[in-house]
């Protein structure tokens, strides 16, 4: 039985993108695995956010995970604030780390040009990698299922492992990031060089999970493609109906090859129909059973209930780590 750990942000309303290219793998661990699946709060505040809208997105989230079918009874759900050992672990990390190493990530430098200059850029955005290495290492964690933009902070989770374990003693598993062959970075609707984010300001650019038909409709239509008008999966040179073709296999199960076959001497309105057709049939039923979960006390339950069981484990290995560093007084 392998530990499985993964986070998603409070920090808007979840996308496509996350769904296919992170959560929807999340159900098939459950049956045999050790699941951590947390909502990062304490990464979301890295950029302001409103404290009411904060509360709700964290709730929100929650009802969402057991929405696409996360059994809590089989996986510890809970929220990344909750439990005390993430923030201090982090701040152990962020000792470990080097200010150039986090200044290379690509994630760092995208979000940081939103900011402006060294004034304006949050401190948090440049230390969120050592606070993520300790939300999966304090879980003994095998595996990270997350998109591929999260790959750069999966390594960096391996590289302060490794440099702790050698310099104070053997502490931490060292992780394996965990992502789909397609889908693993779906890109914007509007711009698709550009990574799809919930964080986009262009809501256009962005179907979410909870979004009512006519808007998947809307959005999916007004998708950017090219002029060809001609079905065939080219990265490079065909980026938008690419993307479209990525998100319409993972959601049909149907291959890149098959989705040509079968829209050859077809146009992209009819294509781009059946593929927001697809998406409404997806989401209706995640969202039927997410208003009934966000609605209800036992959402509360279950996400105090996840934060005690996840602290019994974080605090072993906080303890462990604390002791070899000289943090503590006693074993
Ligand atoms: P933000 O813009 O606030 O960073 P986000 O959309 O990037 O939001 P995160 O909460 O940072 O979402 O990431 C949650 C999970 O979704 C991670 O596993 C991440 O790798 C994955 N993910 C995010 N965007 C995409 C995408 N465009 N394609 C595939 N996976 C994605
Ligand atoms: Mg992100």
């Amino acid at each position: 039985m392998a530990v499985i750990f993964s986070g998603v942000q409070p920090s808007g309303t979840i996308t496509l993108g996350n769904y296919l290219g992170a959560m929807k793998n999340f159900t098939s661990y459950q049956n045999e695995h050790e699941c951590y699946f947390c909502i990062v709060n304490q990464h979301a505040i890295t950029v302001p956010q409103e404290p009411e809208q904060l509360r709700k997105n964290s709730r929100n989230l929650a009802a969402l995970y057991l929405a696409i079918g996360l059994d809590p009874d089989k996986v510890t759900l809970f929220i990344q604030s909750e439990v005390a050992e993430h923030t201090k672990l982090g701040w152990i990390m962020t000792t470990l780390a080097t200010i150039g190493e986090l200044e290379r990530m690509t994630q760092y430098k995208d979000k940081a040009q939103r900011h402006g200059n060294g004034d304006s850029i949050p401190a948090g955005l440049l230390t969120y990698p050592p606070l993520m290495a300790a939300d999966i290492l304090l879980y003994q964690t095998d595996y990270v299922p997350v998109g591929d933009d999260q790959r750069q902070h999966i390594e960096i989770t391996r590289d302060l492992a490794q440099r702790f374990n050698s310099r104070y003693g053997e502490a931490f598993k060292l992780p394996a990031i965990h992502t789909r062959e397609v889908g693993a970075r779906i890109m914007s609707l509007q711009e698709p060089k550009k990574k799809m984010s919930k964080s986009d300001a262009n809501s256009l650019a962005t179907p979410y999970l909870l979004d009512e038909p006519e808007t998947i409709l809307k959005k999916i239509k007004r998708a950017q493609t090219d002029s060809e008008n001609k079905i065939y999966y080219d990265r490079e040179g065909k980026a938008g109906i690419s993307n479209l073709m990525a998100i319409y296999s993972l959601i049909t199960d149907k291959s890149t090859d098959e989705i040509e076959q079968l829209y050859e001497g077809k146009g992209y309105g009819q294509f781009k129909n059946d593929l927001a057709e697809a998406i409404i049939e997806t989401t209706r039923p995640i969202q039927k059973r997410y208003y009934e979960f966000v609605h209800s006390d036992y959402l509360d339950q279950i996400l105090t209930a996840g934060a005690a069981k996840a602290a019994r484990k974080a605090a072993a290995t906080l303890n462990k780590v604390e002791y070899l560093m000289g943090l503590s007084r006693n074993c």
